[in-house]
């Protein structure tokens, strides 16, 4: 017989438990949704094997999860027919933190973000937010034992081979004994509402064992009846007829029985694979939060489509509220996507790869495909012609719903729930429908700003990548690096036209088609500006609000906008009323020079060169050329003692208070970007 053995927390895990113990205790609930998050992945992961080797599963077929009460013993189990675990498995899986980053979570989950949890790979220890005593049994489908984990969060837990045998067959049971304090979670109604609350919509069934006293109608004989009357008066009923000789010793009764019996909880069907117009809000809503693992917030938006003709699939794609905080870590490393692949509803790939580019790999979602083959491996997947469909059309999906919540035309507030708003309308003035409307028009607005804030960067980036670079790009090891590479691949590019003419077809090809993507995406962007430095600015809006007869759209590019406010170069535009739009991101300059006009007006960088003034008429230039020409010996004089660092020296009507500016010439680099190649030169 094998003995037990105590095994000591990883000093980390210590930590967090302590933590979550006295710090978290107010979100006890969430233990349950983890421990069934758990035991979903592990049926996942049978179910993936079971693909390739059905025999695998043995005499057990079925993948459930079931959950028990325990009223008495105050204890509430979660068992599931997945993968299990070996007796090293129990030791490492739950003994240590496999992710790295820990501390780093642990100070986040300070902060009293519990929902992080589910995220960070730390799951199974909220078992201890509720119980006392944790017990585990596992099996592994192989020939292996029936093993025992036991901890009572002490800094360390035993191991040991259980004494009852294989009673699970295969999988794995998580027993909580609660605490004091958590014996709510020993009463059926909290538990089937947590999992309507956190689990609706796990792939597999859950069950949850319910007891019911059933009313039952026993007839017995005189004597025994007696007894039973001692015992329990009230239920006994004796028969009317029992005047007849005959059945005046038996009487029929009612006792009431209890019965356990195994009932269906969650809906269990995929939601992705049910009609839309069956589907709330809300339900997708609480899809995203199995989907994210319990983010807790709502996603900002979704699409949800069944895509027919060359590959049919069916995917539910969301964007979420926000951008992982290391999206740009290693942006040009290993890429990861957070898109399930299912083929026939068994899950292949939790981290899609390669089926987004990578500034849309921020989207969370599904694919779910029946043409596919089953038996594929992530290898040959990414072969697979289909995928190249699937990631064009998912791609467009995408960037349609961007557009979506990027726009807000009238027509789209007239077309929603047309006779309701009817019947509001008759009784408001319209100035007040005005009102209504523009609120509706800000509060869109306010929401795609949010948007840009927090995915700007990804949009742009997606304008200047180009799909068929991959490889080069992921020699790369930060987006900067990887800016400045492609900045001077234009520049290359340009240089090459005059070197040899026989390459400029291609290149207006290639410019072309960048041209196309620029002017696609362009309708997402969003800046500050000189007018208003707090809130974000489209190219449109700022056209509304553009000068009679203005015909550019002005920008400076810099570090920060508040520095670019200050800019002595923008005080003349400003003071004759121009707007400035205030680039303060490093792609926006790059992504402006290859647009070069919008709607017709031409994008000028005010920091470039000596740019023509708006609104200089003949007056002001007879006065511009008569002062150039009094001061022309101390430009000259200036010019000749600077020869090596400028181009030329000029009078200038853009300054206001500044009495001297130094700008870039029209043709070179500017200021800004001369920046920028500085700071990933070394
Ligand atoms: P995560 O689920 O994010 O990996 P958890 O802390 O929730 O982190 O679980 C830790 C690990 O323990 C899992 O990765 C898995 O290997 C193992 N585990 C937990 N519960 C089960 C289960 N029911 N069946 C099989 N393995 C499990
Ligand atoms: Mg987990």
């Amino acid at each position: 017989e094998e003995s037990q053995e105590t095994h000591e927390f990883q000093a980390e895990t210590g930590r967090l438990m302590d933590i979550l113990i006295n710090s978290l205790y107010t979100q006890k609930e969430i233990f349950l949704r983890e421990l069934i998050s758990n035991a979903a992945d592990a049926l996942d992961k049978i179910r993936f094997l079971s693909v390739k080797n059905p025999e695998i599963l043995g005499e057990k077929t079925e993948l459930a999860i079931r959950i028990e009460i325990n009223t008495e013993e105050k204890t509430v189990s979660v068992t599931d027919s997945g993968i299990g675990m070996t007796k090293n498995d129990l030791i490492s899986n739950l003994g240590t933190i496999a992710k790295s980053g820990t501390t780093q979570f642990i100070e986040a989950i300070k902060g009293g973000n519990v929902n992080l949890i589910g995220q960070f790979g730390v799951g199974f220890y909220s078992c201890f937010l509720a119980g006392q005593k944790v017990t585990v049994a596992s099996k592994n489908g192989d020939d292996d034992d029936q093993y025992i984990w036991e901890s009572q969060a002490a800094h360390s837990f035993a191991v040991s081979k259980d004494p009852r045998g294989n009673t699970l067959g295969r999988g794995t049971q998580v027993t909580i004994h609660l605490k004091q304090d958590a014996v709510e979670f020993a009463e059926e109604s909290t538990i089937r509402e947590l999992i309507k609350k956190y689990s609706e919509f796990i792939n597999f069934p859950i069950y949850l064992k319910v007891t019911r006293e059933v009313s039952k109608q026993v007839e017995e004989e005189g004597e025994q009846q007696d007894q039973q009357e001692n015992n329990d008066d009230d239920e006994v009923k004796v028969k009317d007829d029992d005047d007849d000789a005959d059945t005046k010793k038996k009487a029929t009764k009612t006792i009431k029985e209890k019965v356990s019996e195994w009932v269906q909880v969650n809906e269990n069907k995929a939601i992705w694979l049910r009609p839309k117009e069956e589907i709330s809000d809300d339900d997708y809503k609480k899809f995203y939060k199995v989907l994210s693992k319990n983010s807790g917030e709502d996603p900002f938006n979704w699409v949800h489509f069944k895509a027919e003709g060359e590959v049919e699939f069916t995917s539910l794609i969301y964007i979420p509220k926000r951008a992982p905080s290391d999206m740009f870590d290693n942006y040009y490393g290993k890429q990861t996507t957070n898109l399930k692949l299912y083929v026939r509803r068994v899950l292949i790939s939790e981290e899609f790869e390669d089926i987004l580019p990578r500034y849309l790999s921020f989207v969370k979602g599904v694919i779910d495909s029946d043409e596919l083959p089953l038996n594929v491996n992530r290898e040959t997947l990414q072969q697979l012609k289909m995928l190249k469909v699937i990631s064009r059309k998912i791609v467009k999906k995408i960037l349609e719903l961007f557009q979506d919540s990027a726009s807000y035309d009238d027509e789209d507030e007239e077309e929603t729930e047309e006779g309701e708003e009817d019947d509001n309308m008759a009784e408001t003035t319209p100035e007040e429908q005005q009102r209504l409307k523009d609120e509706k028009r800000k509060k869109k607005i306010d929401e795609y700003n949010e948007f840009w804030k927090e995915y700007g960067k990804n949009i742009k980036l997606g304008v200047i990548e180009d799909s068929s670079n991959r490889q080069k790009l992921a020699e790369l090891t930060s987006m900067m690096t990887t800016l400045i590479w492609i900045i001077n691949r234009f520049i290359s590019i340009y240089q090459m036209i005059y070197i040899n003419s026989r390459l400029i077809q291609l290149i207006s090809k290639l410019s072309s088609s960048i041209y196309q993507i620029l002017l696609y995406l362009i309708y997402y962007f969003r800046w500050y500006s000189s007018k208003n430095s707090t809130d974000l600015t489209s190219f449109d809006d700022y056209i509304e609000r553009a000068k009679p007869g203005q015909d550019s759209i002005y920008y400076l590019a810099g570090e920060n906008k508040e520095q670019l406010l200050a800019s002595p170069i923008i005080q003349g535009l400003i003071k004759k009323g121009y707007e400035v739009l205030l680039l303060d991101d490093p792609v926006d300059e790059f992504t402006f020079q290859h647009l070069n006009e919008y709607k017709q007006k031409k994008l000028v960088n005010v920091g470039k060169g000596d740019f023509k003034q708006p609104e200089d008429n003949d007056e002001q230039r007879k006065k511009l050329k008569a002062l150039k020409k009094v001061f022309q010996p101390l430009t000259d004089w200036w010019r000749k003692l600077l020869s090596e660092n400028v181009d030329s020296v000029v009078i200038s009507q853009r300054l206001i208070e500044d009495p001297i500016i130094v700008v870039s010439s029209e043709s070179g680099y500017s200021a800004n970007m001369e920046r920028i190649s500085k700071a990933q030169a070394y």
